[in-house]
């Protein structure tokens, strides 16, 4: 089976170095291609952390969203910085824009996001979300909670929406939000992380939550729009694939692992 990560974080700091060792990786660049070849990745979506100034260069197997992260936002900064968003929008490699609400700790349907809605939508790149659960206390959750994507979507029908995590844990609303929006897709990244699991284990342990997760991936009916991500390098790219791989259903693994992301994504092959 081909496989597109359709959320990667790729050389950043936060620690990421010991947490790939923990998952049974290293955070480079070589270290990623071999994994990638055993396993038949073959191309990820990098979610930018390093703000839109940064140099955004990667390997030809990636893409990125460029990403507004906490240290790298605010309102002021975004609104004097819609031209250099513009030029990495016309970029083939530039698949969209992660937003960060939660960290950042504003809602995503605040006015001075309008913008960047409007330019997405032109380019037809996508508006990636951290949604769900944060790293850290800090955040305020309120602010990436799925639900508040639904307001956006609805004001923004020409722009696509991505609802990372499946906002894990709050996984019934991600469902309401992708059945009644069309123009809202979800990742599968992040759902399992800290380091290396026993997956047959954690899935009898935890079989309500993973019996949850299967009813609400299934009610919306959007296998269409729903993608195979890691949040690599916090998880095990191997045991990831096996993970997923037993929520979705086989007969739409090709259109997650793969097609969705390409589509959704813009991923030129
Ligand atoms: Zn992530």
């Amino acid at each position: 089976m081909k496989i597109i990560d359709a959320h990667i974080h790729f050389k950043h700091s936060y620690g990421f170095d010991e947490l790939a060792v923990a998952a049974g990786h290293q955070n480079n660049e070589e270290h990623l291609r071999k994994v990638f070849s055993d396993l038949n990745i073959e191309h990820a979506v990098v979610m930018g952390n390093n703000g839109i100034a940064e140099p955004h260069e990667y390997p030809s197997f990636m893409s990125y969203c460029v990403g507004f992260d906490s240290g790298h936002f605010s309102k002021e900064a975004l609104a004097s910085s819609l031209e250099l968003v513009e030029n990495h929008l016309r970029r083939d490699d530039c698949a969209g824009i992660k937003l960060y609400p939660g960290y950042n700790r504003h809602y995503i349907t605040e006015p001075f996001y309008h913008p960047l809605y409007d330019l997405a939508g032109q380019y037809g790149k996508a508006i990636a979300i951290h949604s769900g659960a944060t790293a850290g206390p800090r955040s305020y959750l309120k602010y990436c909670h799925p639900l508040v994507v639904d307001e956006a979507a609805a004001d923004f029908p020409k722009t696509t929406f991505v609802i990372c995590h499946y906002g894990n844990p709050w996984v019934v609303d991600t469902a309401a939000v992708l059945d009644k929006n069309p123009n809202v897709c979800a990742d599968l990244s992040g759902i399992l992380d800290g380091g290396l699991h026993d997956i047959d284990a954690f899935i009898r342990d935890n079989s309500g939550y993973v019996d949850h997760l299967k009813t609400w991936l299934r009610y919306p009916h959007a296998f269409d729009r729903i993608m195979y991500g890691t949040d690599w390098p916090l998880v095990n790219m191997e045991q990831y694939i096996d993970f997923i791989s037993r929520l979705v259903p086989e007969q739409h693994w090709d259109e997650v692992f793969y097609e969705n992301a390409v589509r959704i994504y813009k991923i030129k092959k």
